[in-house]
């Protein structure tokens, strides 16, 4: 089916069906194996950010439709946690070969509604790929373990098994790998899925969501709701619901680990980050320069994992009008234009805030080193575009350090020594990545050793772990004591049964009964 509608060149359509009452599709909820229209009379907009059209609309779902999706996944569960793993295997052995097959597809939904580029939707499918691929290895990493002889004719083996109905809650940035990160690998586990997609960007869910069930997944195992507030109270309330995973700000994740921890929910909360690189003057200058650059101004600066903050130690200053001239010669432009490096920001609002913060900058004592403020772009003179942004001499009072800006802006700070840098790193209320640049191997060491940051790359500037690691960002762009994927993952979709047996000959029976705690 999906092959037919994409041949068709209709896939970006999936899962919406035209609004009664206006020409702008509108996006499906996924109930029960079914994609149907809610009944709701409450729904948003979504815009297409290099012009701010209305592309689609999205419903706030209704207590009603959110009820029956649960009730979906609670039905389903029994079954699906009962099929073989083998089989749960084989389902994901063939969404990793849908998705493969159709990744330019799911990347023109992902630079429709995000804005980012063909090429980097291109790399948020992959990399949520890959997070499938490592979920079609479930039948070893669902492992437990086993003890023979603890003592005589005893053993004592443990099983891993699902928890029960999971629900996801995700951000605008990467519309396909954060629920990649997801739903997959809680449903391989044999858990069913409650899936809410960022309204903003809900399009590459509802194709992901096809794709998933085009693979074989039974009706029920995967549930997708629409909204915003209700449904995340919802979730956070419904006692069906075993397990949270959340990504997105502080503001909500902070507030969701607490309303669903206190309905005794298992909860794991991404959430923002400000990722310091600190480039030390031995470092390779080309190559740094570079780094930073495509770090920094990478998807518009839209990413957790942005490097928004440089650290230039001692000598290494001078090399900031080469970073400036750098910053320049990226091409602002819509998503989908040849050549473009730096799409819109997701909306008006992101735009005036992150400018706002720009000039917080300028009126605290920054040094204005590029300004992409009143960037015009050809033809998309409505988009949401910021160009390339270099704020100097912040120092870390200012607004702009404290805050995650979340856009193309990059501010650079000076240190005398590398300790002064972790100093600094390590005072900062975020601890999701970080990145050193150098060629010396105990300077390398000395800072992986010493900064407290989650995700560190040395000479790697986005250091996003593959799949087989986890997602390990700390302090306060974290919470909750279990990561995304790898082999936290699975723990966190998982509970642990315990058996101790004992079988004796058949003549060797007890003869009284114990009353002392066995040793
Ligand atoms: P967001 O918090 O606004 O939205 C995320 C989800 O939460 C959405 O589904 C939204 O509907 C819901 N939501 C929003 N506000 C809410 C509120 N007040 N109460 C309850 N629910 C709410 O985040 P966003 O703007 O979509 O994404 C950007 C943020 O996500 C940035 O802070 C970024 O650093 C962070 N992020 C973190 C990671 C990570 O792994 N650490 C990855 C990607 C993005």
């Amino acid at each position: 089916l999906l092959r037919s509608l994409i041949n068709k060149k209709a896939p970006i359509q999936l899962g919406r069906v035209c609004y009664s009452s206006s020409s702008v599709p509108t996006t499906k909820l996924f109930i029960d194996g079914k994609f149907v229209e809610s009944n709701t009379s409450e729904w948003l907009d979504i815009h297409n950010p290099a012009t701010n059209e209305v592309v689609g609309r999205v419903p706030k779902a209704t207590q009603e439709e959110m009820q029956a999706a649960a009730d979906s996944c609670s039905r389903a569960f029994h079954s699906w946690s009962e099929t073989s793993i083998l089989s749960r295997q084989q389902v994901f052995l063939r969404y990793q070969h849908l998705i493969k097959d159709n990744i330019k597809e799911l990347a023109k939904s992902i630079t429709l509604e995000q804005g980012k580029t063909l090429a980097d939707a291109e790399g948020d499918v992959f990399r949520g790929l890959q997070v499938v691929e490592h979920a079609c290895s479930i039948t070893s990493l669902m492992l437990g373990e086993t003890l023979p002889s603890i003592t005589k004719d005893m053993d004592t083996y443990t099983y891993r098994l699902p928890i029960g109905v999971c629900a996801g809650i995700a951000p605008f940035n990467f519309p396909a790998m954060i629920p990649l990160w997801m739903f997959p690998i809680g449903m391989v586990c044999g858990n069913t899925y409650l899936m809410k997609p960022s309204e903003r960007v809900p399009g590459c869910t509802m194709l992901l969501a096809k794709m998933l069930q085009d693979s074989g997944a039974p009706d029920g195992t995967l549930n997708i709701i629409h909204g915003q507030h209700a449904a995340v109270n919802f979730i956070c309330d419904n006692p069906a619901i075993k397990a949270i995973s959340f990504v997105g700000s502080n503001q909500a994740g902070e507030y969701i680990y607490e309303r669903g921890s206190k309905n005794g929910k298992r909860v794991q909360s991404n959430m923002g980050a400000k990722n310091h690189g600190v480039v030390m003057p031995d470092a390779n200058k080309e190559n740094t320069i570079n780094q930073l650059v495509g770090a920094a101004f990478g998807a518009a600066g839209q990413r957790c994992m942005a490097l928004s903050t440089a650290i230039f130690v001692g000598e290494s200053r001078k090399w900031l009008p080469e970073l400036v001239e750098r910053s320049k010669s990226l091409r602002v432009n819509a998503g989908d234009q040849p050549g473009a490096d730096v799409g819109p920001l997701i909306s008006p609002e992101a735009k005036t805030r992150v400018e706002s913060l720009i000039q917080s900058g300028v009126e605290e004592g920054a040094k204005l080193l590029l300004d992409g403020r009143n960037v015009k772009v050809k033809g998309y003179e409505n988009g949401n575009f910021v160009g390339p942004t270099i704020l100097g001499n912040v120092t870390p009072d200012m607004t702009c350090y404290r805050e995650e800006i979340f856009g193309p802006v990059l501010v650079v700070l000076e240190a005398d020594s590398l300790d002064k840098a972790i100093s600094l790193i390590n005072n900062n209320h975020y601890g999701n990545g970080t990145a050193i640049f150098t060629t010396n191997g105990a300077t390398a060491r000395k800072y992986t050793h010493e900064v407290d940051v989650g995700q560190i790359g040395v000479n790697v500037p986005i250091p996003v772990p593959l799949p087989m690691f986890s997602f390990t960002g700390s302090r306060g762009s974290f919470r909750g004591d279990t990561n995304f994927y790898g082999k936290q993952g699975i723990q966190f979709y998982t509970q642990i049964k315990t058996v101790t047996s004992q079988w004796k000959a058949e003549d060797a029976t007890v003869t009284s009964p114990a009353v002392t705690m066995p040793t």
